[in-house]
């Protein structure tokens, strides 16, 4: 029983004991009546009103020994008087309580340290609560962290400003500086080259090995446990402690084979470049490599070609703008003349705008 656990979301139900609730009469002023022994009120004779039921402090805290629990109490449709679960006839006043319904109960509370005593004026606003639907006081208020809440909110505005400002843009005029192109021949090389993966995913050909070991991944470790203590109104001037546990997990790192290693691959070398202005017919680089597949031959691994016009702001000179465009509507503009472009508010020039 202590090892079931009970509620969803715990690891560990532990019973912490059975314990008598109070409650005080509202007709002679007794104060800390047991709800167990004190079924009627010592002092007038008044029965126990089952909603004035509250919870003592853990050192006030009664325990029940050996009560045999029947069920919650009922109330006397007649008379209202909670009658025990098995009661036939009311107690106070003999009519048959077939039919009466089990007296309301108070909320769960919890806590991570230890509880205190409530007074009647608890136990009214806990049945206040429910009939309103709205959950119970906790027994301990959730600490607030409002300082995260205000610096999610000012990271959020500011994200928000720079997505808005990247969108935002406004037309500017630009003066055409200078015309370049420039066309590029990528070289690879094929040669030793450093790489690093686990032993057991190294290829074959690779040389100069050294091993290492390295986290490869972590397992999830039992690492204690966090409790809460419960308290449970049973509806029978009683109430339950329990001990509800959560089992902590750590990280624990699992350690792997790491090779580093040489390996002969084929990989970027450089870049051959050719660049010329307006006046400067476009050529393809000279192209001198030493073909073949030895350690230190080349091969050609893609062209591209680009023609930027460079532009500066007409109002802002410190503001300049580099665009690529195809060869015809580089060709078709000068250099001198001014062209109106929208500019991102985030400063990166629309290059497609130019017009
Ligand atoms: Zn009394
Ligand atoms: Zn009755």
């Amino acid at each position: 029983m202590a090892n079931e656990p009970q509620n969803p979301g715990y690891d560990r139900v532990e019973d912490a004991g059975t314990f008598q609730m109070l409650w005080d009469c509202k007709y002679c002023n007794t104060k800390k009546l047991l709800g167990v022994n004190h079924k009627f009120c010592p002092n007038c004779g008044a029965a126990q009103d089952p909603n004035a039921r509250y919870f003592p402090s853990d050192e006030e805290a009664i325990a029940v020994e050996d009560h045999e629990y029947t069920g919650a109490d009922k109330k006397c449709g007649n008379c209202g008087t909670a009658n025990a679960a098995k009661a036939e006839f009311c107690t106070q006043c003999g009519s048959p309580m077939k039919d009466a319904k089990t007296v309301a109960l108070r909320s769960e509370q919890m806590t991570a340290g230890a509880f205190a005593g409530e007074t009647k004026a608890s136990a009214k606003a806990d049945f206040e609560a429910q009939k309103s639907g709205a959950p119970a006081a906790p027994a301990e208020p959730p600490k607030s962290n409002k300082m995260w809440y205000w610096i999610g909110g000012a990271v959020g505005a500011g994200l928000i400003t720079l997505i808005v400002m990247f969108f935002v843009s406004r037309a500017v005029e630009v003066k055409i500086d200078s015309h370049v192109w420039e066309k590029t021949v990528k070289i690879e090389s094929y040669k030793g080259r450093t790489q690093s993966s686990w032993c057991d995913a190294m290829p074959f050909d690779a040389y100069m090995v050294i091993h290492k070991q390295e986290v490869r991944s972590t397992n999830k470790v039992a690492d204690g446990e966090t409790c809460e203590m419960a308290r449970v109104d049973k509806g029978n001037g009683t109430f339950k402690k329990e001990r509800r546990c959560k089992t902590k997990y750590k990280d624990q790192p699992v350690y792997g084979d790491k090779c580093y290693y040489r390996v002969n691959r084929w990989g970027p070398e450089r870049d051959i470049k050719a660049t010329g202005g307006l006046t400067q017919q476009p050529v393809w680089p000279m192209v001198n490599i030493r073909a073949g597949s030895c350690i230190g031959c080349e091969r050609e691994a893609g062209r591209s070609e680009a023609y930027i016009l460079n532009m500066t702001e007409v109002k802002k000179p410190d503001k300049k703008h580099s665009c690529s465009y195809s060869e015809s509507q580089w060709r078709a503009i000068p250099d001198g003349a001014v062209k109106k472009m929208k500019v991102r508010m985030t400063g990166g020039a629309k290059c497609e705008t130019l017009g």
